[in-house]
């Protein structure tokens, strides 16, 4: 379309430009980039090929050849100091053998669903993440941690406390910096409640535009901490004894451009709509965690004392909920979802909160909202009930949802289950 003729042009006229990065995503959420010479790239856009039984979770060796397609609406301008010069990057769509989406590219799943049932019909299905991560010093910290067992602050300061001249607060301020130049729209940003934790916050965007941010967002946190020697890590609880990291996740729809979630007549201002779909939400609070909280070290986040959701329920105040309703006006009023690591898969995160809220199902169970029941407390719970639960098939189809409990199942067998401390039981995961 015009997009790309214009993009094209855009990369042919720029003789700065020499290179094209295009990203995309495993089934775990892991991120991958290839680089494509720029000349190469303009010519042969439509004929993109890479192996995709290298890539954890895509295909088998069969039917190992798969298609990029290239999104051209999600195309960023990069600085050069942080991703060398005469790069763009572009969000690539994997394409299977008979031209369609391929099922295991999450991406592509969730943007068939936001456009074909929505968008078309002037619904825009909207996300924010709130991620939170930590600075930990030497540009290996992930790494050395299966070794020392131990992660070296950078800080001791707690919530919103940090001096200008702080490697933390340089941190935050040159992310920002760097977020900025690629077209975030930034809102605020603090040292969490824990020491050497970190939060950048920035504006909402259709669910599409939000996942892809918050691979960025990873991508230039880790690549600025390792420019100052350090390591940001988006392990959901690296630390025991203080809080771990979320991935608040709010939602909200619009038609035409109106918020459906909002009703000031409303049960905390929460329209009819917005009520329903969190009630479907939780009905399937077992069935989705699995996809929520992704490694074994998620689990150990799900703690109330620590502001980490452990209940299926919905609370305007109570941080321990796994559905929180924030208090927002017309525009802002949404629904945030606390259940949430930050290393999970962010297009399996937003397409299955938003498919289940929409297209899921409503339990009769008593007092849904506020019933005593509980998230999974560790990953072989979760993975029982994701592999029972009916609806994880009807979201994912029968296929992929196996291939992705088999992966969490390997990654669950690999750490020593009986030594109980979150250095030995967590697999640290890069993505
Ligand atoms: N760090 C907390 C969590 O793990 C959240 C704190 C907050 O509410 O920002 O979810
Ligand atoms: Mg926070
Ligand atoms: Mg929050």
């Amino acid at each position: 379309g015009k997009i790309q003729e214009e993009r094209l042009k855009w990369l042919t006229d720029n003789k700065g430009v020499k290179a094209v990065t295009v990203l995309f995503s495993d089934l775990e959420g892991r991120l991958h980039m290839l680089d494509y010479d720029k000349k190469f790239l303009v010519n042969s856009y439509d004929n993109l090929t890479f192996d995709g039984s290298s890539i954890r979770g895509f295909t088998a060796q069969r039917e190992s050849d798969l298609r990029l397609g290239l999104d051209w609406s999600a195309f960023y301008y990069t600085p050069a100091d942080i991703f060398g010069s005469g790069k763009v990057l572009v969000f690539g769509e994997v394409i299977d053998k008979n031209g369609g989406h391929y099922s295991g590219d999450l991406r592509g799943v969730l943007k068939s669903y936001a456009n074909e049932q929505f968008a078309k019909n002037g619904y825009a299905l909207n996300a924010a993440n709130e991620i939170e991560g930590f600075l930990f010093e030497g540009i290996d910290a992930e790494r050395n941690f299966a070794k020392t067992g131990e992660f070296v602050y950078t800080n001791q300061g707690g919530y919103y406390h940090s001096l200008p001249g702080d490697p933390l607060r340089e941190f935050i301020d040159l992310t920002a910096e760097v977020q900025r130049a690629m077209g975030f729209e930034n809102e605020k940003d603090h040292p969490e409640v824990a020491p050497s934790q970190f939060e950048i916050n920035y504006t909402y965007g259709d669910v599409v535009t939000a996942a892809d941010q918050i691979q960025l967002y990873k991508l230039i946190c880790r690549q600025v901490a390792n420019q100052m020697g350090m390591t940001a890590s988006f392990l959901p609880k690296p630390v025991t004894g203080v809080n771990g990291s979320g991935m608040h996740t709010n939602v909200s729809i619009t038609k035409d451009g109106k918020n459906l979630m909002w009703d000031p007549a409303g049960e905390e201002k929460i329209s009819k709509f917005g009520w329903e779909f969190v009630d479907r939400i939780l009905t399937a609070g077992n069935d989705l965690c699995l996809l929520l909280n992704a490694s074994v070290n998620a689990y150990r986040r799900l703690d109330p004392h620590f502001e980490a959701p452990n209940q299926i329920k919905a609370s305007a105040t109570d941080r321990g909920s796994m559905v929180r309703i924030p208090i927002g006006n017309e525009k802002s009023s949404r629904v945030e979802v606390r259940s949430v690591g930050p290393d999970a898969n962010p297009y399996m995160v937003l397409y299955s909160i938003f498919k289940t809220g929409l297209d899921g199902k409503t339990a009769q169970i008593e007092n849904l909202r506020q019933a005593e029941r509980y998230l999974p407390d560790n990953i072989y719970t979760a993975l029982e009930d994701f592999r029972s639960a009916e609806w994880a098939t009807e979201l994912l189809g029968a296929d992929v949802k196996q291939r992705y409990a088999d992966l969490k199942q390997a990654s669950a067998d690999r750490c020593p289950r009986l030594l109980g401390t979150i250095v030995k039981d967590c697999e640290v995961q890069f993505h």
